[in-house]
């Protein structure tokens, strides 16, 4: 593809004259930099400057309109990693006039979606938060559609997955250090800055020990939409046939020692063939399509596992921890596995034997390395059985113990199958409905007062407007009753729509009453208006 953006396509004095009456345009939404994305008219990159410019004429607009609460941290994060301090945008001022003074724009045609990759070097990164974000940052603006150019401006290289980017739009993704073979002054027609951090579901433990994020707001349906994008961008069809174990093994480090004997193991345990991948030894797109059919996938803790969100509905996740590791801690893929919808089994096993473990102190720093320490830490580490919580990215003692090769111990682990594991059919699955009741309709209360100790409370509903279009296996009702100013309520699950409570009901007094449905048990709909019913 070549390197340019042929200014003859497009009207290149409109554009000019355009940039230089207008300015920039920026409309953003979001009240804080950590949930804003902004959406502008011709903003400019000066390429030696490695900076963005906002040109200000009489035209222009900027909003919000922070002041120097722009440098607070910052106008917005350029990536999915909420608040790093390394992932900021922000932009430069110019009077438009200024434009007269600097070398001529390059104008770019296409919609640029802008944005820092965290980490293409590791799979789960990746995933996580580029390829899901962007996927979704995309989904949320029409015009950033199959024709959009993406622009990664966290300066690394493509890095080992590049070609899962390219999948996300037409256009051949631009990194920041390609931009200078552009010209000096870029300016993007029409970009979008900033990457939705709606479908992350981990935080890598910057502040607080790493876990699942406080408010996860992504469910397995929008992962499976999106593995099916990819997917089918890949050419893959999930295929029928015979059920399998995929152990996903890493060459490199953090090796399972005895992998025959857990193939073999697994094979007899549960009557089926067993393959192995790995990211040395296959194509990606190889791997997605044998894990795209596949009824169990057994791996080390590690980024490759972030391949389970292929997994058919049913299939079973066993995640491998290395000796003194908490799996408990440190669960990206555990959580994925559990996202309600995603409709995986999750199996945790770690090794609690010491002879089998295989540490590595004599290798560098980031690969678990710890000769580089004083005498007195590395005994603390060596004596120490489990790594305690810690913040990311550099604890010694979690890379120590995270790169350990382990030999699996094959009767706890078949223990811990057996345990969790439902075994029968794991591949057919029924979709869970997640349509929710709406609220019950018509609510009313009735009151009788039968003696000075002695009331009752008659409580009826109709059902909820969106019940008639349903087959619902299970439809009940909640009801809470709440005697006023007091500040607990009694809860009641009720199976028709009325009913007439007379014990703790007392004469001359005023209650609360709501009322709600509730499907198959979890699926809650809203109260309706609270009632206020006096005996
Ligand atoms: N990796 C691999 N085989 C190995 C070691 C690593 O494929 O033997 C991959 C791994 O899946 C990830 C990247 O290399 O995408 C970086 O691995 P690292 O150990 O740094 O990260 P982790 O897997 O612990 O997230």
């Amino acid at each position: 593809q070549s390197q340019e953006f042929s200014q003859a396509h497009i009207d290149y004095h409109g554009a000019l004259l355009t940039l230089q009456e207008h300015g920039t345009r920026m409309v953003c939404t979001g009240k804080m930099h950590t949930d804003r994305i902004c959406r502008f008219d011709y903003l400019c990159y000066c390429t030696e400057a490695e900076e963005f410019v906002f040109f200000h004429s009489n035209a222009s607009v900027m909003l919000p309109n922070l002041g120097p609460r722009r440098f607070q941290p910052a106008l917005l994060d350029l990536s999915s990693v909420e608040d790093h301090n390394t992932q900021y945008f922000n932009f430069l001022e110019l009077p438009a006039a200024a434009l007269k003074f600097m070398p001529k724009p390059v104008f770019v045609p296409d919609v640029t979606l802008i944005l820092n990759r965290f980490n293409p070097d590791n799979l789960m990164h990746i995933f996580h938060d580029d390829l899901l974000p962007i996927y979704y940052t995309m989904q949320q603006y029409s015009d950033l559609d199959d024709e959009a150019r993406l622009v990664f401006m966290e300066g690394w290289s493509e890095g080992a997955h590049f070609d899962l980017y390219r999948l996300l739009s037409s256009k051949q993704p631009l990194l920041k250090e390609q931009l200078k073979t552009f010209g000096k002054l870029m300016c993007f027609t029409k970009s979008y800055v900033g990457l939705s951090k709606m479908t992350t579901w981990y935080q890598y433990g910057f502040v607080q020990p790493q876990g699942p994020k406080a408010n996860i707001l992504i469910s397995g349906n929008e992962i499976r939409q999106f593995a099916s994008f990819l997917m089918e961008r890949l050419n893959i069809t999930q295929e029928e046939g015979d059920d399998y174990i995929v152990v996903f093994k890493r060459t490199t480090n953090r090796l399972i020692l005895n992998e025959a004997e857990l193939l073999l193991a697994l094979a007899q345990e549960f009557q089926m063939r067993t393959v192995t991948v790995s990211l040395e030894e296959q194509s990606f797109d190889s791997i997605i399509q044998i894990i795209s059919s596949a009824t169990m996938l057994v791996s080390m803790h590690g980024a490759q596992m972030i391949t389970s969100m292929f997994l058919p509905r049913g299939a079973a996740v066993v995640e491998l921890f290395p000796y003194a590791i908490n799996p408990e801690q440190y669960t990206p893929y555990k959580t994925l596995a559990s996202l309600p919808g995603m409709d995986l089994q999750y199996v945790a096993w770690r090794n609690t034997i010491e002879e089998n473990t295989v540490t590595y102190p004599d290798r560098p720093w980031d690969q678990g390395g710890i000769v580089h320490l004083e005498k007195e830490e590395q005994e603390h580490i060596l004596a120490s059985k489990e790594v305690p919580r810690h913040l990311c990215c550099r604890n010694p003692e979690w890379l120590f113990r995270i790169y350990q090769d382990t030999t699996v111990d094959i009767a706890s682990f078949l223990d811990v199958l057996r345990e969790t594991l439902k075994k029968p059919n794991l591949k057919k699955i029924k979709v869970a409905s997640t349509v929710h009741p709406g609220r019950v309709r018509e609510p009313k209360c009735q009151t009788s007062v039968q003696a000075t100790n002695e009331a009752k409370l008659s409580v009826s509903w109709q059902i909820p407007w969106n019940l008639k279009y349903l087959k619902v296996k299970e439809v009940k009702y909640e009801v809470w009753i709440q005697e006023q100013g007091e500040n607990t309520y009694m809860p009641y699950i009720l199976p028709h729509q009325n009913y007439t409570f007379s014990e703790n009901i007392k004469p001359f007094t005023t209650y609360l009453v709501w009322v709600r449905c509730i499907f198959n048990k979890n699926l809650l709909g809203p109260f309706a208006d609270v009632l206020t019913c006096k005996t």
